[in-house]
């Protein structure tokens, strides 16, 4: 049976031209960045590159980007670095966030609330999971010292409105992080239009290689390591550089600067395909997320009286590997905290599916999906209603 990958979201294969520029720096170009000698200064110049291609993905300068094992350690970096580095302790222990964070976030500043005596006010979102700004605004106080907003969401797609927050924060000394993780190739960046002070980037979700990723620090800002050893990326993350992934993320994104926008308008088509296709043949439907201000791959899509476990389960014996949402919180069955933000109910958050689109995707695929979609949800609703429940 053929894979039709419908989690993309949650990761995506590797591009062969990725793999192709990451080959030689396990073999012949193995040198240890750090190092004096001209092996060393090899792998020094590849992470440079690298470095360069992702910056000026977002408008940056190559100085500003740190690279990371991913986007949960440039979540935590951004953070936990920023919120502990004791200039930034004296000024104040005030953060601000949104209910609908992904949990390296939100965990994240769990941890600061327990542990380090911080205080987090956790936005709230609209039916369509856009913060409220009102409520953003109205919390910021004289001790508040960080706000992070995602840019996209990673379960509903939605597009956050950081502009508008760096309006609202204005010349205020507060620092704005945002976790790109699902915008980024998914809709243009530039880190000065969006007035964002640190970003966070994670290679795998762009057809980059697990384990590596990267965080955008503006100049001046002030972000302490979290980690301690070694001097590595200008004494923020220690440790020995992954220089195969970090040149596999610069190939990524390099990528995504030549076939990114193609890829996202073909992306769309397949995507509303797809959303138009069940709406017309399902009843009782609803696509979760706003419905224009949404990454193009994400379908999120609730169905009345289905367990969305069920739909999985169906769906992956017919080749289909979808998503409940979120690939972090799949082995739970308590529903998502987004719908629940969102003020979904909770009956009809348990039917939720996440299809997540990608570049490999084909309109066979859709068809399919579709078609396979319609018969799962009337087999898996006669069952429920076969059973009463
Ligand atoms: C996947 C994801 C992360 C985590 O990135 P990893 O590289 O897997 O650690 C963080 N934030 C968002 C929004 C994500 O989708």
């Amino acid at each position: 049976m053929k894979t039709i990958y419908l989690d993309h979201s949650a990761t995506t294969p590797v591009d062969p031209e990725v793999v192709q520029a990451m080959l030689p720096f396990f073999t012949e170009r193995y040198g240890n960045a750090s190092s004096i000698h001209h092996a060393g200064r090899d792998a020094y110049d590849a992470m440079g590159a690298a470095r360069e291609s992702v910056a000026s993905l977002i408008g940056a300068s190559p100085d500003e980007i740190y690279f990371t094992g991913g986007g949960t350690e440039s979540d935590n970096l951004a953070i936990q670095g920023y919120a502990g580095h004791p200039v930034n302790r004296k000024r104040g222990k005030h953060i601000i966030t949104s209910k609908i964070e992904h949990h390296a976030v939100l965990h994240t500043c769990q941890f600061l609330e327990r542990q380090r005596g911080h205080r987090v006010t956790y936005c709230g979102v609209d039916g369509n999971g856009v913060i409220d700004l009102d409520e953003l605004a109205a919390s910021i106080a004289d001790d508040t010292i960080l706000i992070s907003v995602m840019l996209a969401n990673n379960e509903v797609g939605t597009i956050e409105p950081l502009r508008e927050i760096r309006r609202i924060v204005g010349d205020r000394p507060i620092a704005i992080h945002t976790d790109a993780v699902q915008a980024l190739g998914e809709m243009d960046i530039d880190v000065n239009e969006l007035g964002v002070d640190m970003m966070t980037l994670s290679a795998h979700k762009v057809y980059g290689p697990k384990g590596v990723g990267a965080l955008y620090i503006r100049r001046g800002t002030r972000v302490g390591p979290i980690m301690h050893g070694g001097g590595h990326e200008r004494r923020k993350r220690p440790g020995t550089e992954n220089v195969p992934g970090i040149v596999g993320f610069g190939k990524a994104c390099e990528l995504l600067a030549r076939d990114g926008a193609a890829v996202r308008e073909r992306v769309a088509r397949l995507r509303d395909r797809l959303v138009e296709g069940v709406m017309a043949r399902v009843d009782d439907v609803v696509l979760n997320g706003h419905p224009t201000r949404r990454i193009p791959r994400n379908a999120s899509l609730c169905f009345r009286g289905c367990e969305g476990e069920a739909l999985l389960l169906h769906l992956d014996m017919a080749g289909i590997c979808a998503s409940s949402g979120s690939a972090c919180t799949s082995q739970s069955l308590e529903p998502s905290h987004v719908l629940a933000a969102m003020g979904v109910p909770i009956e009809i958050a348990h039917g939720v599916l996440r299809l997540t689109l990608g570049k490999g995707t084909t309109e066979e695929e859709i068809d399919y999906t579709v078609d396979t979609l319609t018969s799962v949800v009337d087999k898996i609703r006669g069952i429920s209603a076969a059973l009463g429940v």
